[in-house]
Parts: C-alpha cells; sequence; structure tokens
C-alpha cells in the first residue's frame, strides 16, 4: 500500500472524542461574552501581509519568523493570519464600524504561526478574541479583566493567576528604552544571540526571554514602571483597584510586556504553572494607537485573545470533562427504513432529543452492544411486533428494569420525566 499522507507537522486534527469538551468550552465563552455585549465578527483568514507587519510590529517573533507567507497567482504577498486583532482593527475600518459606535466585538478560529511545535505550542492553533473599540478610560480595561475571570471560573478553572503591567505611553516606554539600552550594553557580554539582535531594534522585547540564563539580568534592568507617566500612572491605579474591591487577586509583574507591539497602558495575563512553559492561556491588553497605525481616524482599543488548545488541555488535566453529548437514546430495529418515519415522529416531539441509530442493521446482539458503547441511557427497540403496533420497546442500558412497550404519547412523557431537559420547548446547546 502506498504511504498514507500525513497532516502537516503542528497542525492538528481534533478528534469526535475531543470535540465535545472544545464545544462545551466554546459555548461557555461565547455565552460569557454576549452576557457583557459583545457580538461576533467572522474574519478572513488569509490576510495582506502588510496588515500583519504594519499591525503587529516588523521586529517581533511573529512577523520576523512565525509568519505562514506567500505570494498567490498573482504576485501579491499573503500571509495566514498569526493573530485576530489586525483583522479586526481592519475590517472595523473597511466596514465604519468605529464611527460614532463604540463596538464590542469577538472572534474565533484558527491562527497559524511556524513556530517550534510543543506541548501547548503549534502552528495551527485556535483562539476566541474579544475587542471593545472608542473607550478610552481605566473602566472598560477592568470589566474586560472581571469579565476573564467570570469566564475562566465558568469553566472551572480555580488554577490560574493573573499578572498585570502597564506600558505606559509612546514618550513613558521612549525613555525607559535609553537607558534600559544603555544598561544592556553595559552587559552585552551576557546576551544571547536574540538578545544582541534585538539590543536596537525592540529592546523592550528582551524583558519577556523564556532563556533561564538571562532572567537574573532582566531582573535587575530599569523598570518601565519608573519612567511611567502620570495619567498612565493613574489609568493604572483605578484598574488595579476595581479588581481590588472586586476581590480579584493579581500580581503586578513589571517584565510583563507582551509579544506584540501595539500595546500601550494596561497588559495582563492568566497564567497556569500546570502547561510547563506554555503557561499563558490568556493575554491582552490595551492598544490605543493601532487603528491609527492601520489607517483609521484615532479609536481607543482594549482586547484579549485565548488559546483554545491550552485551555482545553488544562481542563482535561484537571478532571473537569466536558458535558458529555452523548446520545439519550440509541435505536435497535429489525428494519430500519420501517423505523426511521417512526424515530422521526419521536424527533419532532423532542427536538432536543440525541438519538441514533445503526441504518444497515445486524443482529440484535451487536446492535444492542453498539448502543452501549455509544454512551446511550435507553434503547429503543424497533422489532416486527413493536413496527406493526407502533410502540417502541424501551430498555434501559443503565439499570435493571424490564423492557417496557410504550407508544409514542407514552415514550415522550418517559424521556421527558428521565432527562427534564428534553421538555423544554425551545432546542437548548
Ligand atoms: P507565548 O508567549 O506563549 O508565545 P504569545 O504572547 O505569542 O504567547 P498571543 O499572541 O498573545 O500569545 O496569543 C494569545 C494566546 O494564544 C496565548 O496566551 C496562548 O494561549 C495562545 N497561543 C499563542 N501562540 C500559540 C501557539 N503557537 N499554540 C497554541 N496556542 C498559542
Ligand atoms: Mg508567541
Amino acid at each position: 500500500m502506498a504511504k498514507g499522507i500525513r497532516s502537516i507537522r503542528g497542525f492538528s486534527d481534533i478528534l469526535p472524542d475531543q470535540t465535545p469538551l472544545w464545544q462545551h468550552v466554546e459555548a461557555t465563552i461565547r455565552g460569557t461574552l454576549e452576557a457583557y455585549g459583545y457580538r461576533e465578527i467572522r474574519l478572513p483568514i488569509v490576510e495582506k501581509t502588510e496588515l500583519f507587519s504594519r499591525s503587529i510590529g516588523e521586529v517581533t517573533d511573529i512577523v520576523e519568523k512565525e509568519m505562514y507567507t506567500f505570494d498567490d497567482r498573482n504576485g501579491d504577498s499573503l500571509t495566514l493570519r498569526p493573530e485576530g486583532t489586525a483583522g479586526c482593527v481592519r475590517a472595523g475600518i473597511q466596514n465604519g464600524l468605529f464611527h460614532g459606535a463604540q463596538p464590542r466585538l469577538w472572534y474565533a478560529g484558527p491562527m497559524f504561526r511556524h513556530e517550534r511545535p510543543q506541548k501547548g505550542r503549534y502552528r495551527q492553533f485556535h483562539q476566541i478574541g474579544a475587542e471593545v473599540y472608542g473607550e478610552t478610560g481605566p473602566g472598560v480595561d477592568a470589566e474586560m479583566i472581571l469579565m476573564t475571570a467570570r469566564l475562566l471560573k465558568r469553566l472551572g478553572l480555580e488554577d490560574v493567576r493573573l499578572e498585570l503591567n502597564t506600558l505606559g505611553t509612546a514618550e513613558a516606554r521612549a525613555a525607559h528604552r535609553e537607558a534600559l539600552v544603555a544598561y544592556l550594553q553595559a552587559e552585552e557580554g551576557r546576551l544571547d544571540e536574540d538578545a544582541k539582535r534585538r539590543l536596537h531594534t525592540n529592546p523592550l522585547r528582551i524583558l519577556d526571554t523564556k532563556n533561564p540564563e538571562m532572567q537574573d539580568l532582566v531582573e535587575a534592568a530599569p523598570r518601565l514602571m519608573d519612567y511611567m507617566d502620570d495619567a498612565s500612572r493613574e489609568h493604572f491605579e483605578a484598574v488595579c483597584s476595581v479588581l481590588d474591591q472586586a476581590g480579584i487577586s493579581y500580581r503586578i509583574n513589571p517584565r510583563l510586556v507582551r509579544g506584540l507591539d501595539y500595546y500601550s497602558r494596561t497588559v495582563f495575563e492568566w497564567i497556569t504553572d500546570r502547561l510547563g512553559a506554555q503557561g499563558t492561556v490568556l493575554a491582552g491588553g490595551r492598544y490605543d494607537t493601532l487603528v491609527e497605525q492601520v489607517g483609521g481616524k484615532a479609536t481607543p482599543a482594549v482586547g484579549f485573545a485565548l488559546g483554545l488548545e491550552r485551555l482545553v488541555s488544562l481542563l482535561e488535566e484537571s478532571g473537569g470533562a466536558g458535558r458529555a453529548n452523548d446520545p439519550h437514546c440509541f435505536v435497535v430495529s429489525t428494519d430500519s427504513l420501517k423505523a426511521l418515519p417512526l424515530v422521526e415522529a419521536l424527533r419532532d416531539r423532542l427536538p432536543a432529543l440525541r438519538l441514533q441509530m445503526q441504518t444497515d442493521g445486524g443482529s440484535f446482539r451487536s446492535q444492542f452492544k453498539r448502543a452501549d458503547r455509544s454512551g446511550a441511557g435507553v434503547a429503543l427497540v424497533l422489532g416486527d411486533e413493536e413496527l406493526a403496533g407502533r410502540r417502541f420497546g424501551v430498555k434501559d442500558l443503565r439499570g435493571q428494569a424490564e423492557q417496557q412497550a410504550l407508544a409514542l404519547d407514552e415514550l415522550e412523557e418517559y424521556l421527558a420525566r428521565r432527562w427534564p431537559e428534553l421538555a423544554a420547548t425551545e432546542v437548548v446547546d
């Protein structure tokens, strides 16, 4: 047999055993975002390369070495989106979403970065992100952080901690940068290759190094906080004060700088120790100059993105399995063609019923085996006799009760008693 084609390194299939947990996580997040007034926007996966170099920053890891960039058949340089904010800002400008409105938007989908694949770090991964445009004050920063806290709590993740910092204004960063470069230059011998390269292009990013041998060096480096302008300092204090009043604990981490250039003022991350070096599950902050940078009218913005792979694996690790969506019923029949109309009549009555059947028959024995494996609670038996009498044989697969024969009305009642959520008239997910 010819060698099978396998997926690309760093690109994964999310298999049917895993999708229930994914769906649970996605639905919980969506519910939380909508409760705070965010509306979904769906964006293209491919954008012009220039959009990302202009917004994320030329000398960031992403733009320097992680983008999937290619020329299309017209010779235009295109890029698979490495993150969602740039596209969101582009779409907002292009569609006039920011004019006189303060939109709250969320998006979800795959992102692509050519990184070294390892646990929690893939080349295709999935993010859900949210953004608010047009609000300048610290209130929206605080509200967004509170929302992310609620989101993680709803998912049952207690084991994550919040880190905060402020990056101040461009002027504050420039003054700090000068001091930082002087400090690092004096210690040039201790810098790794990456840091040497960054020294004159993007020294702030050196503080974000993951190299353990440079930790002491960056620990003692000049702190941006000491160069902060008063307005940024007040803004940050106001955010912290709301969190204090709401009883959210956090740590101010002066080295939290984020990997993208567009941030200003508040930045925050939710981090876990359970996923090794890939511990950041959700990250965000304010980016007041980005809209203008991409070509729109100056519009302040705050946003965050979370990594679904990391959240899902954290839930798996902590045993917080997702809501099962095993079928309620499994139909065992002698003639699926005759059984189908009856089954459809049952579905009409209970729209939320999860029901599965094996249409190509097989022995009762093998169908019962499959019913059991499906996780269904009840087998609905439609043998010749039941089909002729339009009754369902009902066998509890999880208890000892005798099989009973029920007409459609009685079956509807029985199932709604057993699974009260089925009685709701609307389909709930
Ligand atoms: P890291 O420091 O871990 O590389 P980042 O700063 O590059 O993260 P962001 O661009 O802020 O990450 O993306 C937000 C979130 O998306 C991250 O906190 C993480 O949960 C997730 N994420 C980022 N890159 C990857 C990846 N390659 N694989 C899986 N998840 C990722
Ligand atoms: Mg990264």
